[in-house]
């Protein structure tokens, strides 16, 4: 297989390109629209073929490359079926898989952050969005959030998964690149709750600045990353 994990600086993204072999279809997950050159250029030199582009959830502090990609690319876009937006040419549904060539990721419907908010699950890794964060989880308190479902979406999804799955989530911000469940079951501050109640009044209880990006960003999410839009 081939993996690729990207990182923008400005708003802490990863993005991962994924193929099952060189010469073969690639996906990309959450690109970032300021680094659509550099992935176009990646994808030419290990002689890949973008198929598809997919964001995790509609995102509050970039703008997507969903749409640039698809315009120079000819990829399809997808994001989940809960997600308000028309411009993808793919919904996809918990249990659906996305596929370059042979390799397979499962839909998992992770809500909480957003009610947009999916998880793609390899064999031995998960791309987890802004639903598990290395050491964090994603905020609860915008774009639809729901600490209970996020909690249901934690204890009853992602944590159930065998406990050496790398964790690759959609942002670090301190220089953390990958985790386990295991490691997340264990040393994640917010997942040490008793309960749901208790996860629902942790997150209840954080008092966080709107992001930076966010009212630009959504609308031109909405629409693929069309900066007009906003
Ligand atoms: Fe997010």
């Amino acid at each position: 297989m081939i993996f690729r994990q990207l990182f923008d600086k400005t708003s802490s993204t990863y993005t991962y390109l994924l193929a099952e072999r060189q010469g073969g279809e690639a996906l990309l997950i959450d690109p970032v629209l300021e680094n659509t050159e550099q992935y176009v250029r990646l994808i030419e030199e290990l002689n890949l073929k973008l198929v598809l582009a997919v964001d995790t959830h509609i995102h509050a502090d970039h703008v997507t490359a969903l749409g640039a990609l698809r315009e120079q690319s000819g990829c399809a876009t997808a994001m989940g079926a809960m997600t308000r937006a028309e411009c993808v040419s793919v919904h996809f549904n918990e249990g659906e898989k996305l596929r370059a060539d042979k390799l397979q990721l499962e839909v998992l419907y992770t809500p909480g952050h957003t009610d947009d908010s999916y998880s793609f699950l390899l064999p031995d890794r998960v791309f987890t969005g802004d639903t598990l964060l290395i050491r964090g989880t994603g905020r609860t308190d915008f774009q639809n959030g729901d600490p209970a479902a996020q909690y249901d979406s934690l204890f009853g999804k992602l944590l159930k998964l065998p406990e050496n799955t790398l964790v690759y989530p959609a942002h670090d911000y301190n220089g953390m690149t990958v985790s386990t469940i295991r490691e997340e079951r264990h040393y994640n501050p917010r997942l040490q709750v008793s309960d749901k109640q208790a996860y629902v009044d942790l997150m209840n209880g954080l008092k966080l600045d709107d992001p930076r990006l966010m009212d630009i960003a959504v609308p031109a999410n909405r629409a693929c990353g069309a900066l007009n839009a906003a």
